[in-house]
């Protein structure tokens, strides 16, 4: 392939009056019914080239991207684990695919079946009474949470004075914001060193201003927060609710759940857990779980099932609102049944032992060559502190982008914030040993090319499409549309 032609966009490869069809003069006396006041005076500008080029231009394209299809990607705190393809297919399935979100629900009966069934075990894995499928990501699970949170008080006296949320630091950055969207404010809490809530610092910030506590377990540096029945004791005695933000349920499938624990209100992301690939942008569900008393005030509509069999959509009373158009991201849920299915519970009960195998296998053959911070056993996840030896000047950003030329994605760098060099490695369940080895490998061909060619690791990556994008410009200033593209040109 040649590079240089082909990683042009299509607007350079145009030349007026280049033409990708060829069809024979059409001439049936139509005129335009576009009125006059409605026409532009010029045509837009559109690239124009012959069909050849395009075909080749994004044919070649879409190879430049990488994802979990193409090869390993050990993205910290976000699983990106791979997503069997027969979910995918249940989709496209006719009586599902071709659904309109407007049709009487006595007419889709199979579908509020499918829905419903996915809520019963939805709160059989998490150990809720009830959960509701219509938030669309993570943090608007969060915030739908924190809505019934806010409910739950404002029904009991002296609900208008707690307006406090306790997050812990090393909280994914969506906690803090989703409980200031829901009109909450934040009150952080001290991790130890260990990367476990400090329980003194959260017992002092513990009163009756507060309305919940913010939970992550394993949490977001893959540790274990063992504490957890003492700190939901403190939280309930102080008259708050505890919140477990499930967004990545892999480590506990199978293990344990969060009802179990003490946690009041959870969400899942069926986007990372549950068969629909992460990243991107979409679609995703953020599916909220609620314990025995909170039912009633989880968002509408709902999905509920008659005595006699039938399936009904319906409103509440006392709900906190609606907080999605319909009932949510439906192809999610049906991706979502359907690998819980095709799993069983066995094979569900797997997942999070083998995340956590897979991750801690890497974590010991690599630690003698990366600073390891916070030792012991981790969870599905865990965080190096770049490189043992500082002396190179190697970063973790040159790892990260020396791994792109061996055909590894890079892992998740400089977060979590606890430490300087952050390198945050995910397996998951989904990679084979040989796999495993293999990017074992190569991060210890890093570190020895660290020590030997520091210079040219620093210029690293030298095989990919792309090799050094200005990453403050494309922060800064990013070009995602044509008219951003000609404003920047003229
Ligand atoms: C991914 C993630 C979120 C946010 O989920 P979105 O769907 O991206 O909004 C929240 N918390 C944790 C721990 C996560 O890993």
């Amino acid at each position: 392939m040649n590079r240089q032609l082909y990683s042009k966009l299509i607007f350079d490869l145009s030349h007026e009056g280049r033409r990708g069809y060829s069809l024979p003069e059409f001439d049936y006396g139509i005129t335009s019914s576009i009125p006059d006041n409605l026409r532009r005076e010029s045509a837009p500008k559109l690239p124009e080239a012959d069909e050849l080029t395009v075909v080749r231009h994004y044919t070649n394209s879409s190879t430049n991207n990488f994802g979990v299809d193409t090869g390993f990607y050990p993205l910290g705190s976000c699983t990106m684990k791979y997503n069997p393809k027969a979910d995918e297919r249940a989709v496209t399935l006719c009586g599902i695919g071709h659904l309109h979100p407007a049709a009487p629900a006595s007419t889709v009966q199979g579908a509020l079946e499918i829905y419903h069934v996915l809520q019963k075990y939805l709160s059989e894995i998490g150990g809720m009474a009830e959960f509701t499928l219509n938030p669309f990501a993570g943090a608007h699970g969060e915030y739908t949470g924190l809505m019934v949170i806010r409910a739950w008080h404002l029904s009991h006296d002296g609900g208008e004075t707690r307006r406090k949320v306790l997050v812990p630091d090393s909280a994914h950055g969506t906690n803090p914001a989703s409980a200031a969207m829901a009109g909450f404010e934040i009150e952080e809490v001290k991790s130890m060193p260990d990367g476990t809530v400090d329980v003194d610092d959260l017992r002092s910030k513990l009163d009756s201003s507060v309305a919940a506590m913010m939970m992550t377990n394993p949490n977001t540096v893959g540790m274990f927060e063992k504490n957890i029945p003492e700190i939901a004791r403190m939280v309930h005695e102080a008259g708050a609710l505890m919140y477990y933000d499930g967004a990545n349920l892999n480590p506990m499938l199978g293990v344990c759940r969060p009802g179990d624990m003490g946690f009041d209100v959870m969400h899942i992301n069926l986007h990372k857990t549950f068969a629909t690939p992460h990243g991107g942008g979409g679609p995703g569900a953020g599916p909220v779980g609620v314990r025995a008393g909170l039912e009633k005030f989880l968002p509408v509509p709902r999905v509920v099932r008659d005595n006699d069999g039938t399936y009904r959509i319906t409103g509440l009373p006392d709900s906190c609102g609606r907080v999605s158009s319909w009932l949510g991201n439906y192809s999610v849920f049906v991706k979502a049944l359907c690998y819980i299915l095709s799993m069983g519970a066995e094979g569900l009960a797997k997942v999070g032992p083998l995340a956590t195998l897979n991750a801690n296998y890497i974590m010991h053959s690599l630690c003698d060559l990366y600073e390891l911070p916070i030792k012991g056993p981790c969870k599905h996840e865990f965080v190096f502190d770049g490189l043992k030896d500082k002396s190179t000047g190697v970063t973790t950003m040159n790892v990260a982008k020396r791994l792109l030329d061996f055909g590894f994605h890079a892992p998740t760098i400089y977060f979590p914030l606890l430490f300087h060099e952050s390198m945050m490695i995910e397996p998951t369940e989904t990679e084979s040993p040989e796999t495993i080895d293999a990017f074992i490998d190569v991060m210890r061909t890093i570190a020895r090319e660290a020590s030997e060619t520091p210079e040219m690791l620093i210029e690293a990556p030298h095989n990919t499409p792309m090799r050094h994008p200005d990453e403050n410009e494309a922060a800064l200033h990013p070009v995602v549309t044509l008219r951003d593209l000609c404003s920047k040109q003229i």
